[in-house]
């Protein structure tokens, strides 16, 4: 026989009911200070940690969104898809991971190009989609990145892609790393006709990526804290047999020793990309250029016999 008998019932705690009426993921946690966010607090903020600025991963459609003025923008080669030229197998065959990623993300490959303002200018930018295999570049991302630097030239307006990808789709293989030429070269022609670009590195911008068009632009901006880097620190290691600094292939650590111009925060990155193409030439697209018959005759030099 016990030596207790419980006489009342035991209070019964409401907790279970209360949790259960709070729609999942109205709150998330900050994986950096654990500080609970409500969702809509963090969506205002441009996925931005109000308490300690940690910069959550953001789709390629949420950052054309808050680049482009009032959210609008016209997209391009939008069906452009992967045949799988290697008819290529590892876990699962990779038209099947195709096939799944389209379903999941609802993007045909791991870029979204788009023409829009920026504060006024007219410019093309290209984001780059961590969620659809790594954002991995393959020949759709490497064809739609060089139609995007062909646009730019031809509409003659500046650049910007925003890169957050793991580096070339080892399911293409060569095909993928061919891509990173196809680029530069691209981004030569549009260096040659002196139209501004601009790379903005996100967390991560690794591998091919970082090796090609990354490291390229006139100015290269990153994200606060973003592992931007080619090899992953543990590789790199056993390569060189020392232990890697502290922060390294990290912005503010890139930042420091020289790779990379400025880092900036997410809340400030549209005004700062539109100053700077200002500066570097590009003018809104409302702003009337001065008619003609104003400017004075005698700046027109003489033709010289
Ligand atoms: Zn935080």
């Amino acid at each position: 026989m016990a030596w207790f008998k419980r006489a009342r019932k035991p209070i019964v705690s409401g907790s279970k009911d209360k949790a259960s009426r709070v729609p999942e993921g109205l709150w998330v946690k900050c994986p950096s200070c654990s500080q609970a966010i409500y969702n809509k607090d963090l969506a205002a903020s441009l996925n931005v940690c109000p308490k300690c600025g940690h910069h959550f991963r953001v789709s390629a459609a949420e950052r054309l969104k808050m680049l482009f003025d009032d959210g609008a923008w016209t997209e391009h080669d939008r069906d452009l898809r992967s045949t799988d030229p290697l008819n290529f197998t590892d876990t699962k065959p990779y038209k099947a991971r195709l096939t799944a990623t389209i379903a999941a993300t609802g993007l045909k490959d791991a870029v979204i190009v788009g023409t829009g303002r920026i504060e006024g200018i007219e410019t093309v930018v290209a984001a780059m989609e961590y969620g659809f295999i790594g954002g991995s570049m393959g020949v759709v991302v490497g064809e739609k990145i060089t139609r995007a630097v062909e646009r730019a030239l031809a509409r003659r307006s500046p650049l910007v892609i925003v890169c957050c990808s793991g580096g070339a789709r080892m399911m293409e293989g060569a095909l993928s790393l061919m891509q990173m030429a196809k680029i530069c070269g691209a981004l030569a022609r549009l260096d040659r006709e002196r139209l501004p670009y601009i790379s903005v590195l996100t967390d991560p911008t690794t591998g091919g990526v970082t090796a090609s068009f990354a490291m390229l632009g006139d100015l290269n901006v990153a994200e606060p804290k973003a592992l931007i880097g080619f090899a992953g620190p543990r590789v790199i290691e056993q390569t060189i047999r020392q232990k890697l600094p502290e922060g390294f292939q990290r912005s503010e650590f890139l930042l420091e020793k020289g790779m990379i111009d400025l880092v900036i925060d997410r809340r400030e990155l549209k005004a700062t990309l539109a100053q700077a193409l200002r500066f570097m030439g590009a003018a809104p697209a409302e702003a009337p250029s001065p008619p003609r018959a104003e400017r004075p005759e005698v700046s027109e030099p003489a033709p010289q016999t």
